[in-house]
């Protein structure tokens, strides 16, 4: 596959950020995630991080232009150039229509999306027992996906923590805000005839094998 743009569409919790560290592991594209983008950009206190950290925290999104601003600056680098997993980008209509227009900036095709469907009950169970590595991001379950230690990372050994914005409260938040914003962009695909689904329950390999199907590259 070349320069292809593929954006993991769905809601918080429907294992996104998983399957696309998996595929992009897989192929060699990098893995486009914004909310890692964000989250590192707090962690570093910088301008980015301060405007973004408040929006963050309650579960809102961070506004257009400074998602705009960053994804712009990514797309630009030279890892980006042969295809790329997006990975809660585009969010909103405005970031989608960006994204076209980058595209074509680019001289690239344009962006496939694949919706990854997941129950809300379901959502809400992974959401609130997710553990997340403060170093690599690797993601485990407290039930489903345990460590082998602990609080401690498999992968790298970093320490694993909740994300504020799994608190039980902001994970409701969240998903309504999903649901008012981020689920026109369904729509947004199909019209365009750019958009297919997957079953996201099942194992882990299960749920890539049926994205690779999606994508075309099984
Ligand atoms: P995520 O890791 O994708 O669940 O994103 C975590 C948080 O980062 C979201 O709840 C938003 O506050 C923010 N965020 C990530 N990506 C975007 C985006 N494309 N547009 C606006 N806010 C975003």
């Amino acid at each position: 596959m070349n320069e292809k743009t593929i954006i993991l569409l769905g809601p918080p919790g429907a294992g996104k950020g998983t399957q696309a560290a998996r595929l992009a592991s897989e192929c060699g594209w990098p893995h486009i995630s914004t909310g890692d983008i964000l989250r590192a950009a707090v962690a570093a206190d910088g301008p980015l991080g301060r405007a973004a950290k408040g929006y963050m925290d309650r579960g809102e999104y961070v506004p257009d232009p400074l998602i705009i601003d960053l994804i712009r600056e990514r797309m630009a680098a030279a890892d980006a150039k042969g295809g790329v997993f997006l990975d809660g980008f585009p969010r909103t209509p405005p970031q989608a229509e960006m994204l076209d227009e980058l595209l074509v900036e680019l001289g690239r095709s344009p962006a496939e999306a694949v919706l990854v469907e997941v129950p809300r009950d379901e959502l809400i169970s992974r959401l609130s027992g997710r553990l997340t590595c403060e170093r690599c991001q690797h993601i485990y379950h407290l039930v489903s996906d345990p460590p082998r230690v602990s609080g401690i990372c498999d992968a790298c050994g970093g320490k694993l923590v909740q994300r504020s914005d799994d608190a039980p409260g902001t994970v409701v938040r969240r998903l309504e805000v999903y649901d008012e914003k981020t689920a026109p962009l369904i729509a947004f695909y199909e019209e365009g005839k750019r958009l297919s689904a997957v079953d996201g329950i099942g194992s882990q390999d299960q749920v890539s094998g049926r994205l690779k199907e999606a994508i075309g590259w099984s």
